[in-house]
């Protein structure tokens, strides 16, 4: 009887992973289809100047839209296109969009942003990511100077001397970038000094309890202070309270960035939100042309 028991948490559990193998499979298929299909689509983030609440950027987030499940974030097909390579692609068309689309913005009459594309650790690695990059820029008409890339601090520390070269090509393109999700890494501060990037994103982790736990509001004043003695600006992530703003205000954090400013939404509602008077009074102090 136990060996028959046996045989079936066995088989239970086989048939377990085969589902879980299966799942994945179609997962895939679907995901390659989307990708033939360009069934993807660009949220924006707005990131907010703390010292006057004007808008100086995006974060571009990609979504997948699924025929069946609609819309679908990038925590359940990320990872498994890090696996399976369907990154290379997916970033490809990532970077051109949001290049695209910054171009149309500013046609349009918005105003030039920076577009902030975060960067899988494959694509950063690969030999003719340079190459590549500056491809998208001159193919979309993007001035340099108005895409950020964000890399996470793992992506950094694994090849080091790799690492350090390709960031001083970034920055002598004149492409800005920044440390995503920091804090979350085994990186410490001292590594940064000797990285050509332009800021740090604190993660969001670090800004939820920030307001109520002392050991937070301490690691989260620590980073800023220490990345600005080393000339680096400041990104606050997952804001969602007031309480938490007026936290990173107070010890100098550069950019704000959550749910309390504005969530990602796509290319339509970010038009309509550029169009609310806030976010173009810092257009109209310009000159006005007779
Ligand atoms: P991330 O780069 O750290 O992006 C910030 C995430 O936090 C986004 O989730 C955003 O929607 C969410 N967020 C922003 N403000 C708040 C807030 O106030 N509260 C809460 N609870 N969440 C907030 P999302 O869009 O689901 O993206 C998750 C992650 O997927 C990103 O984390 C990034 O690592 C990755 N990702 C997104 N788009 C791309 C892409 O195009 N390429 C690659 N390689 N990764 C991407
Ligand atoms: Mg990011
Ligand atoms: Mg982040
Ligand atoms: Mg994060």
């Amino acid at each position: 009887r136990a060996k028959q028991k046996g045989r079936n948490a066995w088989e239970c559990f086989t048939n377990d992973i085969n589902d879980e193998v299966r799942a994945r499979m179609a997962l895939r298929n679907d995901l390659q289809e989307a990708i033939e299909a360009e069934n993807f689509e660009l949220h924006y983030q707005p990131l907010i100047d703390a010292r006057n609440d004007s808008v100086v950027g995006f974060e571009a987030l990609v979504r997948w839209k699924h025929p069946v499940k609609g819309y679908l974030s990038p925590g359940l097909f990320i990872p498994l296109a890090e696996d399976t390579g369907q990154i290379g692609p997916i970033s490809e068309w990532v970077l051109r969009q949001a290049c695209r689309d910054m171009c149309l913005l500013a046609a349009q009459g918005f105003g030039h942003y920076r577009v902030s594309v975060n960067l899988s650790p494959l694509q950063f690695r690969r030999p003719n990511f340079l190459v590549n990059l500056q491809q998208a820029l001159l193919e979309t008409g993007l001035s340099p100077e108005w895409l950020e890339l964000e890399l996470t601090e793992g992506i950094l520390m694994a090849d080091t001397a790799a690492a350090v070269d390709t960031l001083h090509r970034l920055r002598d393109m004149g492409v800005e970038v920044s440390i995503d999700d920091f804090g979350t890494g085994f990186s410490s501060l001292s590594y940064l000094k000797q990285l050509p990037i332009g800021k740090i994103k604190i993660d969001r982790s670090f800004v939820r309890d920030i307001a109520t736990s002392r050991h937070d509001g301490a690691i989260v004043q620590g980073i800023i202070s220490m990345a600005h003695h080393l000339g680096l600006a400041v990104v606050a992530e997952g804001i969602e309270e007031t309480e938490q703003r007026d936290f990173l205000a107070a010890h100098g954090c550069d950019v704000f960035q959550g749910f309390l400013f504005a969530r990602p939404m796509p290319l339509d509602k970010l038009q309509a939100y550029l169009r609310k008077p806030k976010a173009v009074a810092q257009v109209s102090s310009l000159p006005i042309d007779r």
